[in-house]
């Protein structure tokens, strides 16, 4: 693996950025791309670099063509089109002239500190399909409704998906509003249409695609990690009571598809290589998988991923998030990265640059890992008490819920993703 890290990765490089040595995000080994209305941006510590505008300033002359047009437009979808050698490529150059004290008279202008930037959707969600593939979460989930017989006989065989909908992707900031639909309450005969009285986060990784596989044609197990262009944090909010009364036969539907935020900052693949660690071992006794999801030297990334709350009141007192949840996503896997992109293009699928595969929630071994109230609160039976004093079953109107992740490995920098953050408001 160490062959494929480049001086981008060097744990000693440092930017002549102000403030990004040590940044718990942004450090120069990070880069991650976002998008706001004067178009892509890299993060860099504190600062936004402007790639247009650090072109207008001369950087970029050895490029190329195919890379310099995917940086004109508003959307990263033309870079996520093209590949892992012009993904990489770009990383140099941004992270040389970032670690080069000769480029800061060029550059400085280009620089705009994050809070006073408009992040937007940074690529358009061509598709979005969303797995299944942290085993405590089905277990845990399973164990609810089937206590001697949580996990159904498919899932260590076959990776569990269902197609959601990008229209009602968002970003980060954006208010979710509390979604109504149909409930039947457990005594009740007929259901009711209304607000959702059970509404919920989930804590979930988003894939991000790059390339393209032509309809009929597969994604190999092998290759399938280079169709990664980069990862985001997201929170698939649901509505557990219209999901509970919706979902069979079919699987989620209006549950799930109101709106699902995730992070404006995509953290590439590229820049999580040196946090790469192998997927755990299957317990003894679980199938191998297929030979067509048998990926060689498969990789998860070791990611500590957060789940913080505030309640309206909260934030007029100016109190800290409260967290609550803090899991480890490579413990939490049955299932790679890798093998849900092979999987998913298994049939001759066609999977586009900006598809989103989200990994499901990401619950760990332990109650305090578990990814969504749902199983933080076992299904509302075990109340969390806030700071306030208020205890949540399922979040309430004016609850902020944020999500954070950082990348960590010995011997380097941590990198972070920024934070997905969405405030429920009433329906
Ligand atoms: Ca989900």
């Amino acid at each position: 693996m160490s062959q494929d890290l480049d001086r981008s990765h060097d744990p000693e490089r440092i930017s002549w950025v102000p403030g990004t040595d040590g940044h718990p995000e942004f450090p120069i080994q990070n880069l991650p791309f976002g998008t706001s209305a004067e178009g892509i941006v890299v993060a860099i510590g504190d600062h936004a670099l402007s790639l247009p505008g650090a072109i207008e300033a001369g950087w970029g002359t050895d490029l190329g063509a195919a890379i310099t047009s995917a940086l004109a437009g508003s959307s990263l979808n033309p870079l996520m089109a093209l590949g892992p050698p012009e993904w990489r490529q770009l990383r140099l150059a941004v992270s040389d002239a970032l670690a080069d004290p000769a480029w800061q008279g060029r550059l400085a202008p280009s620089l705009t500190a994050i809070v006073d930037l408009s992040l937007t959707m940074p690529f358009g969600c061509r598709d979005y399909t969303d797995f299944y593939a942290s085993v405590h979460h089905a277990t845990n989930v399973g164990s609810m409704f089937r206590p001697d017989n949580p996990l159904l006989p498919n899932y260590k065989w076959i990776p569990i998906g269902y197609h959601g909908r990008a229209s009602t992707i968002v970003v980060s900031g954006t208010p979710i509003r509390r979604p109504s639909g149909q409930t039947r309450p457990p005594e009740s005969e007929a259901p009711t249409f209304g607000p959702s009285r059970s509404l919920d986060y989930e804590l979930e990784l988003g894939i991000v695609i790059g390339g393209a596989n032509p309809l009929g044609e597969t994604v190999p197990a092998a290759s399938a990690a280079d169709r990664i262009f980069g990862v985001v944090l997201l929170n698939d909010w649901s509505a557990r009571d219209m999901q509970a009364w919706e979902y069979q036969p079919l699987g989620p539907f209006l549950a799930k598809n109101f709106a699902s935020t995730i992070s404006p900052w995509v953290v590439t693949a590229e820049a999580l290589r040196p946090y790469q660690v192998a997927m755990p071992l299957r317990p003894a006794g679980d199938p191998e998988p297929l030979p067509y999801l048998q990926v060689p030297g498969d990789r998860s990334w070791a990611l500590e991923l957060d789940v913080e709350v505030t309640t309206a009141a909260m934030r007029e007192q100016e109190e800290p998030g409260f967290r609550i949840s803090r899991g480890a996503f490579e413990e939490a896997m049955y299932w790679s990265p890798a093998q849900l992109v092979t999987h998913h293009a298994s049939n001759g699928c066609a999977l586009q640059p900006g598809d989103l595969l989200g990994t499901g929630t990401i619950s760990g071994p332990r109650p305090e890992s578990r990814g969504c109230l749902l199983e933080r609160t076992w299904r509302g039976t075990e109340p969390l008490t806030l700071p306030d004093g208020t205890s949540r079953r399922f979040l309430e109107d004016g609850d902020e819920v944020t999500l954070r992740g950082h990348a960590h490995a010995p011997g380097r920098p941590p990198i972070g993703f920024g934070s997905c953050r969405g405030e429920v408001v009433g329906g």
